[in-house]
């Protein structure tokens, strides 16, 4: 049966279904006219391929179409405001992508001689000095692809510190206010992981932590500002308590947007961070990547660092790509080649044009717009801690008691009205957590139209007008999903009714 807004193509209005492209696959159609080649040189040894490769056969505006129309429903952030908590998305300059598309950067290939790539080695040299200087470290892994594979690298090189002193611990301590990547970056080095209390301040419980520090530990990891947007005030102590004891103390950086400019890790007694390219210095990301999560080291971890370093000799840039070369690297390469260079060019660019000001104006406008949300919310909302925050403002779903609305309701409500929703039931720390980090690139009128409409919504769900919530979102493409069906048995076919009557 069709329901009254079901349209006989499924599309709607001038959002156009979208089938596989396998679905559009037309044998024998192809994209480019090539010459018909009259005989051919085996050159395999008679190996041949014995069935179709199986690629689909389309012209080119069919090609261009799909991925356009594809593109037009996925959300970004150059479509409007993406206020995720704990996870940085702000506009991209344009500025990034031009230099990222200078044809000296484009056309390198990573296995070109090191003699015709001073260049793009003086590049990642550059940069890696710029992150060693803003957090007061000495020394940088550039390779790591993203946040979460920075945690791993950065463990890992923990471990092989550790072991290298003869000192294999087991237990790695993480607080509840960490990042989900934490414990799991924990687990996948192969360590036992503790979970540390929350305090009623949304912070490390330090009694908790104390008690749980002993000389098997051989890490905490802290996220920093954490993940209910507050600073960790009594890191020092926890720094110095870790140290104690012969563990390391390793920082999620990925949050530096907050404080980059204002503060150095490497003051707080931290020995291994890892900072999230594609968040605190702007290079685009989402759908898996690519990003960048280089880990910036203290002096007993340096030396523990995964191949290759970038060197300078007097003679130019050279590479070190052996492990144990250089003496004790113990665990060779985390990652193909050099990392991602071209999210290296995007994020010096941004870098070099912000300067040091700039970037001191970068967090400072990060946690000022974090907090014009928490003035301007906080009555109508219930915000679990006292502020001021850092870059992202959390609420819990008191607000929505006896509304028979939910967490998960009101996001979905914020669909229909053309928001992107906050991040939800994240952190676990509060019931029905919604995070918010605006982040330092929306004008105060693009701030003011989001308070407006969830002012909006929390009115009208405290009125009682809550039958639109459970049916939201309403205006889209797809309606409320099943998530854990969706997530589990995605069915990614789809037959509209033009078609059906065709069969
Ligand atoms: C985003 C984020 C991560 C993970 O980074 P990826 O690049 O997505 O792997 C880890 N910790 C925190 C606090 C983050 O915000």
């Amino acid at each position: 049966m069709t329901s009254p807004d079901e349209t006989f193509t499924g599309h709607r209005g001038l959002q156009l279904e979208e089938p596989l492209i396998f679905e559009q696959d037309a044998l024998g159609r192809c994209g480019v006219d090539l010459p018909q080649v009259d005989a051919t040189q085996d050159r395999l040894g008679g190996v041949q391929r014995a069935s179709p490769i199986g690629l689909p056969g389309l012209s080119e505006p069919q090609v261009v179409r799909h991925y356009l129309r594809l593109s037009q429903k996925n959300y970004a952030i150059d479509a409007g405001l993406y206020p995720l908590g704990s996870c940085t998305m702000k506009h991209n300059p344009r500025l990034n992508e031009k230099l990222a598309r200078l044809p000296g950067f484009v056309s390198l290939h990573p296995l070109q001689p090191v003699a015709t790539a001073q260049g793009a080695l003086e590049l990642i040299d550059t940069l890696a000095h710029w992150l060693k200087t803003l957090t007061g470290l000495p020394a940088v892994i550039m390779s790591p692809a993203a946040g979460a594979h920075g945690e791993l690298t950065g463990l890992m090189t923990i471990r092989a510190a550790l072991e290298a002193r003869g000192d294999a611990r087991r237990r790695v301590l993480v607080p509840e206010s960490a990042h989900g990547t934490n414990p799991a970056s924990a687990h996948a080095c192969g360590y036992g992981v503790e979970s540390i209390a929350a305090n009623p301040r949304g912070r490390v419980d330090l009694k908790a932590f104390k008690a749980s520090l002993s000389d098997d530990v051989a890490a905490i990891m802290i996220t920093n500002p954490n993940t209910c947007g507050l600073f960790e005030d009594e890191i020092l102590e926890i720094a110095e308590a870790t140290h104690a004891v012969g563990g390391f103390f390793y920082c999620d950086g990925a949050n530096f947007n907050a404080i980059v400019g204002r503060v150095r890790p490497g003051d707080l007694g931290i020995d291994c961070m890892h900072l999230n390219l594609h968040k605190t210095f702007s290079t685009p990301h989402g759908g898996g990547g690519p990003g960048g999560g280089p880990v910036v080291l203290s002096a007993p971890l340096a030396p523990f660092a995964p191949v290759p370093h970038v060197i300078h000799d007097g003679n130019g840039y050279r590479l070190v790509e052996q492990a144990g070369q250089s003496g004790d690297s113990p665990f060779g390469r985390i990652k193909a080649f050099h990392g991602q260079f071209g999210v290296f060019v995007r994020a010096l660019s941004y870098m070099m044009s912000l300067g040091s000001d700039g970037l001191r104006q970068v967090s400072e406008d990060a946690v000022l717009n974090a907090n014009y949300l928490l003035a301007r919310l906080g009555d109508v909302l219930s915000a679990p801690f006292p502020g001021p925050c850092m870059h992202e403002v959390l609420f819990d779903d008191r607000f929505l008691r006896d509304t028979g609305v939910s967490t998960l309701d009101f996001a979905k409500a914020m669909i229909d009205e053309g928001f992107h929703p906050m991040t939800m039931y994240f952190p676990l720390v509060v019931h029905g957590a919604l995070l918010m980090e605006p982040t330092e690139t929306e004008s105060k009128a693009a701030l003011d139209e989001f308070i407006g409409t969830v002012r909006h919504l929390a009115a009208k769900a405290r009125a009682g007008d809550t039958q639109h919530f459970m049916e939201a979102p309403q205006r889209t493409p797809r309606r409320r999903l099943d998530e854990t069906r969706a997530a589990r048995r995605p069915v990614l076919r789809w037959t509209p009714a033009v078609e059906q009557a065709a069969e």
